[in-house]
């Protein structure tokens, strides 16, 4: 009997990891034809020093616009996408694609704005990246020093001798870069100084406690008299209230970014979600 219920309890194992394969197959071909039919596209969030602004930069999103589906997050695929090692020509587009956004944006007049550019770990170790950004830039007549990478933590720390070559590499050309939602990861004190970083951006995750009266301000506090010794921008992710808005202000935050400064659109529809001293 027990003999009988372990090959079901196999079986029934057996069957949701071969589903579970099927999906992944399936999500790895999909993702190939989205290349391949242009169905990416960059939404576009603004980094600003207040609400009345200005703004520094923004931050490019990846979406996928999926036949008969809709808009998909990149949460959903971009786990496949690193796995299979898409995530190199999906990067290469997304950098493209901001870079061409990005000249455009000049063109309008919009000169002190920075673009940020999200990447995953596979990106940043996988040789040839400072030869992609040196050709991207120079495609679209861009100083390097408008461009940001944004950059996790557990994206440096993931192989933290070679990624802090390449970043130092990265650095020496004139790109910025950032280390995005700080707090999150295990990066020891002594790595986060040797980091050639100009930015750090605290994660959401210590915004939304942060006026709910918990230990959540300390930490902030911490972490921006932190970041500030190491000489970094300190930017606030997910401000989505005037309340955290106003508390991080005082806590000596310089660029806030969130649904209430602006939530994230397509490139040409940026502007008209912008205050007008912008
Ligand atoms: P992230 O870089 O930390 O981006 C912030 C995420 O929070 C975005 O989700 C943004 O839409 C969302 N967000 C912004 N403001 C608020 C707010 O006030 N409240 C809340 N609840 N959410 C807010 P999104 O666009 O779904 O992206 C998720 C993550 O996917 C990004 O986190 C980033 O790590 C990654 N990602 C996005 N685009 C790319 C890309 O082109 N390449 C790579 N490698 N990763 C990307
Ligand atoms: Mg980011
Ligand atoms: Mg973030
Ligand atoms: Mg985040």
């Amino acid at each position: 009997h027990a003999k009988e219920q372990g090959r079901n309890g196999y079986c029934f194992f057996e069957s949701a990891m071969n589903a579970n394969v099927h999906q992944q197959l399936q999500l790895q071909h999909d993702l190939r034809r989205a290349l391949d039919q242009r169905e990416f596209l960059l939404y576009y969030q603004p980094k600003l020093v207040s609400p009345d602004g200005p703004v520094t930069g923004v931050e490019a999103l990846l979406r996928w616009q999926k036949p008969g589906v809709g808009l998909v997050p990149p949460d959903e695929f971009l786990g496949v996408a690193e796995r299979t090692g898409l995530i190199i020509p999906i990067g290469n587009w997304v950098l493209d694609e901001a870079c061409r956004q990005m000249r455009v944006w000049q063109d309008e007049g919009h000169a002190a704005w920075t673009v940020a550019v999200n990447l995953s770990t596979v990106q940043l170790t996988h040789t040839g990246l400072v030869d992609v950004l040196r050709s991207t830039l120079a495609r679209h007549s861009l100083d390097p020093a408008c461009l940001v990478l944004e950059i996790t933590e557990s994206t440096a720390m993931r192989d933290a001798e070679a990624s802090l070559a390449i970043l130092n590499e990265v650095a020496a050309l004139g790109v910025g870069i950032s280390i995005d939602d700080f707090g999150t990861g295990y990066s020891s004190l002594l790595y986060l100084k040797q980091l050639p970083a100009d930015e750090l951006k605290i994660d959401r995750g210590f915004v939304t406690e942060l006026t709910r009266g918990n230990d959540d301000e300390a930490i902030v506090s911490a972490i921006i008299a932190l970041g500030k010794t190491l000489g970094l921008n300190i930017v606030a992710e997910g401000v989505e209230t005037s309340e955290q808005q106003e508390l991080l202000t005082r806590l000596g935050c310089d660029v806030l970014q969130g649904f209430l400064l602006g939530s994230p659109v397509p490139g040409d529809q940026l502007a008209r979600t912008l205050p007008t001293a912008a």
